[in-house]
């Protein structure tokens, strides 16, 4: 018998706006974006109405944002988790009527090969541990979606690409903004020239940790792989790139100044980068731990936009120098899911391939050697 979720509670959507973060980079048309192409993924799997998902780490984000989200996706559903915390396990189960054979831990993870009801793994970890979920995944045989970012190096981001690849899986990456109208539209007034060519960019993406705990893996080097460079910085980077549909060739940054040394001694509390891309075009960024930024904006030729916030789950706003924007705020990370879970069935990439997490790795790699130096200017190699 086919499982499926026919019957999705509709929850309360517990959103919250602080602390959220994301975007990607669609490039369409760009080189970049003509990644290469991999293998099938799930051929000949038995046609399901709707793809079965694991939940792998149960914490913030799969809580309050993905599992409530799947109660509202059409082309997959909660079908399984993966949790290191047993008292985590009868919650969830009950809440979303979890079968017990669909319930993993780590150490048994890999028996998840045997399971037809998960079709997609999705890694919720921190940074440093999806490496070992995506590529156990991969030999799983599973479909994978990665959250953000990828990896804490280009070499791991490598590996789990490669993996995905030769096992004729697909591999995702959560980037929630390609899939919501406003990242959307200022990637058609970037790339489609609307206002005359790009002639600057800014974008900012912080949020202030230091309300947290000072132990909490965000500020722990090794499982984070940096600071807010890794986890809001990233989207800048990405609003950067998809404003202007094609990679940056150099970047030059610098860290700003650690004012609250019992967080930031670890990672950086801020740092502040400038894209360059390969027709003069410059983009500058702020990431910080210790404050709120959250805009993405341009000046072209004939006119300007300007998202704030512009990576929130919820409450976007826009504007441009014809007017306001005006889009309603969607669910993104169940329109992000759909897509992917429509594309792995028909064996396509994402519009957010492994491809595109690799690529950011590079970028954000570039962007810390240029810190690291100093401020010196960094070709970013691809
Ligand atoms: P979290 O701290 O709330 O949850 C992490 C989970 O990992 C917990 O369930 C924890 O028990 C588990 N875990 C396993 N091994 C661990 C270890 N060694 N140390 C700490 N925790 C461990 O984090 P989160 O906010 O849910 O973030 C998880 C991932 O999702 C991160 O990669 C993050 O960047 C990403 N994320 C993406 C978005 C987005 O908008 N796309 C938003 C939030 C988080």
């Amino acid at each position: 018998m086919e499982k499926k979720n026919d019957k999705p509670k509709k929850e309360q959507r517990r959103r919250f706006i602080k602390g959220a973060f994301g975007i990607g980079g669609i490039m369409l048309g760009s080189p970049m974006l003509s990644f290469m192409s991999a293998p099938a993924a799930g051929a000949g799997r038995k046609q399901k109405e709707k793809l079965g998902i694991a939940l792998v780490g149960l914490g913030n984000y799969s809580t309050n944002q993905l599992a409530p989200a799947l109660q509202e996706t059409k082309n997959c559903y909660l079908a399984g988790i993966v949790t290191g915390t047993p008292s985590k396990i009868d919650d969830w189960t009950k809440k979303y009527d979890i079968p017990q054979k669909n319930v993993y831990n780590y150490e048994n993870f890999d028996e998840i090969a045997n399971n037809d009801d998960i079709d997609i793994v999705y890694v919720v970890l921190p940074n440093a541990i999806h490496p070992e979920f995506v590529i156990r995944a991969a030999k799983a045989k599973k479909n994978v979606i990665c959250e953000k970012p990828m990896a804490t190096n280009v070499e791991d981001a490598q590996k789990m690409l490669d993996a995905c690849n030769e096992n004729g899986v697909r591999l995702a990456i959560g980037y929630r903004l390609h899939f919501e109208p406003f990242n959307k539209r200022v990637m058609e007034f970037g790339q489609q020239q609307v206002f005359g060519k790009v002639k600057s960019i800014t974008a900012n993406n912080s949020s202030d940790m230091t309300s947290n705990k000072p132990n909490i893996w965000r500020l722990d080097k090794e499982l984070a792989g940096g600071g807010p460079l890794m986890d809001l910085g990233i989207y800048a980077v990405q609003g950067a790139v998809y404003t202007m549909g094609k990679p940056p060739v150099a970047v030059t940054a610098a860290y700003g100044e650690v004012t609250k040394p019992l967080y930031f001694h670890d990672v950086e509390q801020s740092i502040h980068w400038e894209l360059e891309f390969e027709d003069g075009v410059k983009a500058q960024s702020n990431s910080s731990y210790a404050e709120e930024q959250n805009e993405l904006s341009a000046e072209a030729e004939n006119g300007w936009w300007k998202l704030s916030p512009a990576y929130a789950y919820e409450g976007k706003k826009g504007e441009t120098s014809e007017g306001k924007m005006d889009y309603p705020n969607i669910y993104e990370q169940v329109k992000q899911m759909d897509s992917q879970a429509a594309s792995f069935r028909k064996n396509e990439k994402s519009i957010v391939p492994g491809e595109m997490g690799v690529r950011d790795m590079k970028i954000l790699m570039a962007i810390y050697e240029s810190a690291d130096a100093g401020g010196k200017r960094v070709e970013i190699q691809y």
